[in-house]
C-alpha cells in the first residue's frame, strides 16, 4: 500500500515548491471521511485515493490535481458535501472533484442513446479541464489493476468499458503507458482463457526469444560503435493485447507469429533517428511498405518517431523504433508530457505547450459539434471516428499539409478548409487528377478543390462527409434552406385560407396581425409561426380566427360540412395550363418545393392536387388517387396545384400487358412504341406460364395526353390482351444471362 509520505516524496523530486499542506490537508481530510470503509478487497478505502494520487504523481501532476484524487470519491461516498470541500481546498479542488463526481455517476449502459449521452458528459467534463479526465483515467487505471478481486460479470462489464471509452481517451491524450496497461488488463480479464494460452506458449519459448533479442541487439551495438553519440538500445517485449490483436486481424496462429519482440532506440536529434534508420537497413532488408516515418507526419496525439520493419538473423522479423529523447517523453506521457516538460526546459527547444494545445484539437472538435448532432447513433459514429481511427495527411496545392480523419473524403477536405468551399465544392483535383467528391483521400494527395458559385449543398451529400465537421455545416446549410421554404410555404397557406375568405391578403398577413397571435402562441417571431404552419405543426385555423372577425368566420363553419372529392372537385376544376419553371406549381405561389404522391405517381397531364402534409410540405396526387381521401383530415390540407413544364420534360409511365406468350411478341409491341416515337427506358417479362406471357414496359412520355394513343397502338396487336398503365413495377428486373468468361 502507498504511504502518504511516498507521496510528498515524489511531488518533491519535481516540484520542490510544492504546496505540500493542501497535499496533507487533502490526506487527512480523506482519511478522515472514508474511516471504516473498506474497499471489494478488505483492505482500507483509503488504499484507492492514495494509489490514485500517487499515480498523479507521475504525471508530474500539480497539487490542486493531487488533492483531488486524495479527494475523488469523498463527495459520492462519505457523509462529506460540496460545500464542506469547497471550504476547505477551495473552489479548484471541489470543481476536480465535482467534475469526476459527475463522470462516476454516469451509468454505462449498452443502448446507443445512453452510451452517446455519456460520451457527450465525458467529453464536456474533458473541454472543462483536463485534468479531471486525467485523474479519471488513473483512477480506473488503480481500479483495473485491482480488478481481479470482483465478481466475473462485473469484472468483464469494466474491463470492456475500459477498452470501449478509456483505452481511446488515453489513446488520443498520447498516455501511452496508461493505455497499455489499461488494455493490456482489459483484455486478460476478458480473454482469461486466451490470455492464459498465449503466456504458456510465451514463457515455452521465452528463453530462445531473449536470446535472439540480445544477439540482434549485439550486432546494433557493434556496428554503432563508429556512430559517435551515445544511444539507449533497448527489447521491447509485445503485450498480450497486441500479440492478440494480430492473431485475430491477421487470422494467423501464435506459432506464426514471429515479430513477437521489438527493438527501440532512443537518440539525441531528429537527425539520428534518420542517421540510425540508415545503419539498420544497411545491416538487414527493410520489409516493404513498413517504414514509417512519424516524425516529419506526426500522430494526432503528438506521436513521433520513425518505425522500419527488417528481416533479421536467421530470416525473422524484427522491428525497430527510432526517437530522441523527448519524442519519447511524449510518446509515454502525451498531453501530461505538458507537464513533464518542466524537467527538459532548458535543453530543449521551447514551444510544446503551444504544440500541445494545437495538437489537441480533437477535443475542440468534438465539443463545436457534439451539441449539433442530435442522433445519437450519428453522434457514436463521429465520436469513433474522432478517437478510434487513424489519421490522413494531405496536402494543400501550396504545400500545407492537412490531417483528417482516416476514411475522409474530398469534400470533408473542402470543408475543412473553409465551409464556404464545402458548400461550392462540385469536385477535386488529385494529384492532378480529377477526383468526384465522395473521393476517399490517401496519406500524401495533394488536393486541389473545385467550387462553383452557384453550387450549394444537398441532403446527399450528408453520406459522402466523414468528418463531424463537415456533416454539421452541412446540416446546418439545409436546416436554414428548410426552415426558409418552411416560412414560405406557411405564410401561403395562411394567404390561401384569406384568399378563401374572399378577404384581401395584404389586410391580414402581416406583422402587424400576425404578431401578436405568434406571441400569444409563444413563438417569438411571426416567422416561426408561419414556419410552425408550413410544416403542419400547428392549425392555420387557430391564426384565422383570431385575425379575421368573428361574423366572416361564420361562412367557414357553414361550409366546413367538406368532402374531401368535392374540394378536389373545386381545386382542379379550373384548366390552366402553363408553361414556365419546372415542376409543378402551386397556384398563385413560386418557389415553393413539392413533392410527387409515391401512391400515385402523377405524371404531367393528370389532374392533380395538392395535400399539405404534416411536416413533410406539399405532396401531389393524381386527383382520383384514393390514397388522398384517407389520409386528409381537414379542408385547409388540400390545395390547387397545376403542371407547370418546361417543353421538352420527359416522364416515364409503366404499362403492364398481357399478351399470348408467343415469340415475336415482345418485339412487335416495342415496335410499335417505337413507331409512335416514344423511348422505352425498361422491359421487364414474366414468361413463366406457357400459355400467357406478362410484360412491363416502361416509356418515357412528355405528358398523360400521349397515353391513350400508345395503349391503343399496343391493343390493337394481335396476341395482346390487355394494356393497363399501371403505377409501379410489379415484375423484378431480369439480368441479361453472362457469358462463361472470357
Ligand atoms: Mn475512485
Amino acid at each position: 500500500m502507498i504511504r502518504f509520505e511516498d507521496i510528498v516524496d515524489a511531488v518533491l523530486a519535481y516540484n520542490e515548491s510544492a504546496d505540500i499542506d493542501l497535499i496533507k490537508k487533502a490526506y487527512v481530510y480523506s482519511a478522515k471521511v472514508h474511516s471504516g470503509q473498506l474497499r471489494d478487497s478488505g483492505e482500507p478505502y483509503l488504499s484507492h485515493p492514495l494509489a490514485v494520487a500517487h499515480l498523479l504523481t507521475k504525471l508530474n501532476m500539480d497539487e490542486t490535481s493531487i488533492a483531488a484524487g486524495l479527494l475523488h470519491d469523498t463527495i459520492e461516498d462519505t457523509c462529506s458535501t460540496p460545500e464542506e470541500i469547497k471550504d476547505l481546498f477551495g473552489e479548484e479542488v471541489l470543481f476536480l472533484v465535482d467534475g469526476l463526481t459527475k463522470i462516476g455517476r454516469i451509468k454505462f449502459s449498452s443502448q446507443e442513446e445512453q452510451q452517446a449521452e455519456n460520451y457527450r458528459k465525458m467529453i464536456l467534463a474533458l473541454s472543462k479541464d483536463i485534468r479531471v479526465i486525467i485523474i479519471k483515467l488513473v483512477d480506473r487505471l488503480h481500479n483495473m489493476r485491482t480488478i481481479d478481486i470482483l465478481p466475473p460479470p462485473r469484472k468483464k462489464r469494466i474491463a470492456q468499458e475500459t477498452l470501449n471509452l478509456y483505452v481511446p481517451i488515453a489513446e488520443r491524450l498520447g498516455i501511452s503507458w496508461i493505455k497499455h496497461e489499461l488494455e493490456e488488463i482489459a483484455a486478460q480479464t476478458i480473454y482469461k482463457r486466451e490470455y492464459l494460452k498465449v503466456k504458456d506458449k510465451l514463457s515455452l519459448t521465452k528463453e530462445e526469444r531473449e536470446a535472439y533479442i540480445n544477439k540482434v541487439i549485439a550486432i546494433v551495438e557493434e556496428k554503432l560503435k563508429g556512430f559517435g553519440k551515445p544511444v539507449k538500445i533497448e527489447g521491447r517485449p509485445k503485450s498480450f493485447y497486441s500479440i492478440h490483436n494480430k492473431m485475430l486481424s491477421q487470422n494467423i496462429s501464435l506459432d506464426e507469429l514471429y515479430d513477437l519482440n521489438g527493438i527501440r532506440i532512443i537518440c539525441d536529434t531528429e537527425g539520428d533517428c534518420y542517421s540510425l534508420l540508415g545503419i539498420i537497413h544497411s545491416i538487414w532488408t527493410p520489409v516493404h511498405g513498413k517504414i514509417k516515418d512519424y516524425i516529419a507526419l506526426p500522430k494526432a496525439n503528438m506521436y513521433q518517431s520513425l518505425h522500419t520493419t527488417v528481416i533479421g538473423p536467421e530470416g525473422h522479423h524484427v522491428e525497430f523504433q527510432f526517437r530522441t529523447d523527448q519524442m519519447h517523453l511524449i510518446a509515454e506521457y502525451g498531453i501530461a508530457a505538458h507537464w513533464k516538460y518542466k524537467e527538459f526546459v532548458e535543453s530543449k527547444r521551447s514551444g510544446m505547450v503551444d504544440q500541445a494545445e494545437e495538437q489537441f484539437e480533437w477535443i475542440r472538435h468534438m465539443l463545436e459539434y457534439q451539441h449539433e448532432i442530435k442522433d445519437p447513433k450519428e453522434f457514436l459514429e463521429s465520436m469513433r471516428l474522432e478517437l478510434y481511427s487513424d489519421e490522413v495527411h494531405v496536402f494543400t496545392p501550396k504545400g500545407e499539409v492537412k490531417q483528417l480523419p482516416k476514411g475522409s473524403t474530398a469534400l470533408d477536405f473542402a470543408y475543412s478548409i473553409h465551409t464556404d468551399i464545402g458548400h461550392h465544392c462540385v469536385g477535386g483535383r488529385v494529384d492532378g487528377r480529377m477526383v468526384p467528391l465522395k473521393y476517399e483521400l490517401q496519406d500524401g494527395n495533394v488536393v486541389d478543390i473545385i467550387t462553383s458559385s452557384s453550387h450549394k449543398p444537398n441532403q446527399d451529400l450528408l453520406k459522402i462527409v466523414k468528418t463531424s465537421r463537415a456533416k454539421s455545416k452541412i446540416r446546418s446549410f439545409l436546416k436554414e434552406e428548410q426552415r426558409e421554404s418552411g416560412v414560405l410555404l406557411g405564410r401561403e397557406i395562411v394567404a390561401k385560407s384569406i384568399r378563401d375568405l374572399r378577404l384581401k391578403v395584404d389586410d391580414y398577413v402581416k406583422d402587424s396581425k400576425l404578431l401578436p397571435v405568434a406571441q400569444g402562441a409563444g413563438f417569438s417571431t411571426t416567422e416561426n409561426l408561419l414556419l410552425a404552419i408550413g410544416r403542419g405543426k400547428f392549425s392555420v385555423q387557430n391564426i384565422i380566427s383570431k385575425i379575421v372577425p368573428a361574423e366572416i368566420l361564420e361562412k367557414i363553419r357553414e361550409g366546413n360540412k367538406w368532402s374531401v372529392r368535392e374540394l378536389i372537385k373545386k381545386v382542379t376544376s379550373k384548366k390552366e395550363e402553363r408553361v414556365g419553371v419546372e415542376g409543378i406549381k402551386i397556384k398563385g405561389l413560386d418557389g415553393v418545393l413539392v413533392r410527387v404522391a409515391k401512391c400515385c405517381r402523377p405524371v404531367p397531364g393528370d389532374r392533380i392536387v395538392g395535400l399539405i402534409s404534416r411536416g413533410r410540405g406539399i405532396i401531389v396526387h393524381s386527383a382520383n388517387c384514393q390514397n388522398i381521401v384517407d389520409v386528409a383530415y381537414e379542408p385547409d390540407q388540400i390545395i390547387g396545384v397545376e403542371w407547370d413544364l418546361p417543353k421538352d420534360s420527359v416522364y416515364q409511365v409503366i404499362v403492364l400487358i398481357k399478351v399470348v406468350n408467343r415469340p415475336g411478341i415482345l418485339g412487335m409491341v416495342t415496335n410499335a412504341i417505337a413507331l409512335k416515337g416514344f423511348n422505352i427506358s425498361d422491359v421487364r417479362l414474366d414468361t413463366k406460364s406457357s400459355k400467357d406471357a406478362y410484360m412491363e414496359i416502361s416509356i418515357d412520355v412528355p405528358d398523360s395526353t400521349k397515353l391513350p394513343e400508345i395503349v391503343t397502338a399496343i391493343k390493337s396487336i394481335k396476341g395482346v390482351k390487355s394494356a393497363v398503365r399501371i403505377n409501379k413495377h410489379s415484375l423484378s428486373n431480369q439480368k441479361e444471362p453472362q457469358g462463361d468468361g472470357d
